[in-house]
């Protein structure tokens, strides 16, 4: 026997009032999303608070339903279910009930509690009955199980509904706010461990994320971008469709390279990255910008810097790994599926023109008057590269980078 439904629980945080509906619409459109490529047919409906997944027929691989499930932001709980069609024929449920028990827990000596709900009035029973009278049937088929009221190892619901819905398991979701319901913001997406992570984070919101690389060929290759457009695909397997804008930065760093003091170069590069990525932040509609920065990690992320690279954007900068030590952004990217990509060895346009003592102090006047050494040729090449950056979709169903007008 399989499960054939899920129910879907989430978190009731913020989703009061009108704020309920549209949570709940994104929640089912993702849902509906993240299920289209999985084999089968399934029907996501809405019945007074809940989610519920149901499959139409049996051929459907149910790894792979949770697997999509357990990709879906805004989802606190996912409960495999059995479901029957309501009836007032207490044996048949005792059968199903016990059936269930049979499949999940065998002969193991659990100790449980039965949890009934009817929501269904007509239904002869009281929900207190039908505890007593269920619990009663499962102690007489596996007589080593025990009651336990207060903390069992198991708790079976049974909620008579529309359906009868039968379930004890509840497996965790992936947490956070859908998709959707909460604006649209642009990540910087390079080749390494903490921007992907990043941009998880704040996708796991419910902020639709958008993406733009540097890179800086011929000194950066071509795998070094299918490296990133990769991990855009690994993380859009949450977040959804990532529109990556990969800006060509080859001019821009050359001539930093070539007028301004290079312990300064790092931090110079950092500031035209994030005008460059403001800059299409705006045309796409996007309201934030998200690095993944860390206080003290590198040079470039001291608090000086920081306040540096601040300067020059008027988005809020949204930097949710700013607390967090290396391993616990290795730990989460492993969690997610990002480190195993990241760690490929490929260059990044960051590393190449690094000076050996970059400034980690660096004084935001002086920092102003060497850029004004690149005015005005520097504002060409940086309208330049906006107007020919290339626009990539990656999802998860795209396993070549594929270019798109959109
Ligand atoms: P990451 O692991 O994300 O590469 P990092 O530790 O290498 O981070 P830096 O190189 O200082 O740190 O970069 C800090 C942040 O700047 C990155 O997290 C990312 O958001 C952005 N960034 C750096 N290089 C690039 C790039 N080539 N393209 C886009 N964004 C970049
Ligand atoms: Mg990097």
């Amino acid at each position: 026997m399989q499960y054939q439904s899920f129910l879907i629980k989430y978190a009731e945080i913020g989703t009061k009032g009108k704020n309920r509906s549209v949570f709940e619409d994104a929640l089912v459109h993702d849902i509906r999303m993240k299920l289209k490529p999985v084999k089968g047919d399934f029907i996501v409906t809405r019945e007074r608070g809940r989610i519920y997944v149901s499959a139409k027929s049996e051929d459907f691989e149910y790894k792979d339903v949770l697997d999509a499930l357990s990709h879906v932001f805004g989802i606190a709980g996912i409960c495999p279910m059995l479901q029957m069609p309501n009836t007032h024929d207490y044996k048949a449920i005792s059968q199903k009930v016990l059936s269930h028990w049979t499949d999940v827990y065998g002969e193991r000596p659990v100790s449980f509690k039965v949890q009934s709900r009817r929501a269904d009035k007509t239904f002869p029973m009281t929900s207190n009955e039908l505890d007593a009278e269920l619990g009663h049937d499962i102690l007489e088929a596996f007589p080593e199980c025990r009651v336990d009221v207060h903390t069992p190892e198991v708790r079976l619901f049974v909620e008579v509904r529309q359906y009868i819905n039968i379930y004890s398991e509840t497996l965790p979701g992936a947490g956070g706010m859908p998709l959707g319901t909460n604006g649209k913001a642009m990540l910087l997406l390079s080749g390494g461990i903490d921007s992907p992570a990043a941009g998880y984070l704040i996708s796991r919101r419910g902020v639709v994320i958008e993406a733009c690389y540097f890179h800086a060929p011929p000194y950066t290759s071509e795998r070094a971008k299918e490296k990133v457009a990769q991990l855009a695909r690994l993380v859009s397997r949450f977040s959804g469709a990532i529109a990556l804008h990969i800006v060509n930065f080859t001019d821009i760093q050359l001539y930093i390279y070539d007028k301004c003091p290079h312990e300064e170069l790092t931090i110079i590069m950092r500031r035209y990255m994030m005008r460059i990525a403001e800059r299409i932040a705006g045309q796409r509609h996007c309201i934030g910008l998200i690095t993944g920065e860390s206080i003290g990690q590198v040079a470039s992320q001291t608090m000086e810097s920081l306040f540096c690279t601040n300067e020059v954007c008027s988005l809020p900068v949204y930097r949710p790994l700013i607390s967090f030590d290396k391993q616990d952004i290795v730990s989460l990217a492993q969690k997610i599926g990002t480190y195993e990509t990241s760690i490929l060895p490929y260059e990044d346009c960051c590393t190449i023109f690094v000076a050996k003592h970059p400034v980690t102090r660096p004084d935001p006047e002086k920092i102003r008057a060497s850029e004004k050494k690149l005015i005005p040729e520097i504002d060409e090449m940086v309208d330049k590269a906006i107007q020919e950056a290339e626009l990539i979709w990656c999802d998860p169903g795209r396993e070549n980078a594929g270019t798109d007008a959109d």
